[in-house]
């Protein structure tokens, strides 16, 4: 199941400096998997075949070209967290 490695932990995430589960970086970018995610996990078990068993083909591949490509800007990667955590407050707290 696609949960199935979401309690695993990873001790530094390389982006944000502390400890992470494996389900935070399953959706990490707006219910999508962090761009880096092969590169992190790796180690710890077959993450590749794991997403490809449990991922639909177009966010697949979508991860493999991400984690090819170079990484963006820094400032492009700062918005980007800013507006995957707006999105998370916005599910978890509905507006009245
Ligand atoms: S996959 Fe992304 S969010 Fe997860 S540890 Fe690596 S860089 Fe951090």
């Amino acid at each position: 199941m696609l949960n199935d490695h979401d309690q695993d932990v990873l001790p530094r995430c390389p982006r944000l400096g502390h400890e992470l589960t494996f389900g935070y970086c399953r959706q990490e970018a707006g219910r999508k998997p962090c761009r880096l995610i092969l590169n992190c996990w790796w180690e710890r078990f077959d993450v590749r075949s794991f997403l490809q068993a449990n991922l639909p083909e177009e966010v697949m591949a979508g991860v493999e070209s991400a984690g090819a490509a170079p990484p963006p800007p820094k400032v492009q990667s700062l918005v980007d967290l800013i507006q995957q955590a707006k999105e998370r407050i916005a599910v978890v707290k509905p507006e009245p």
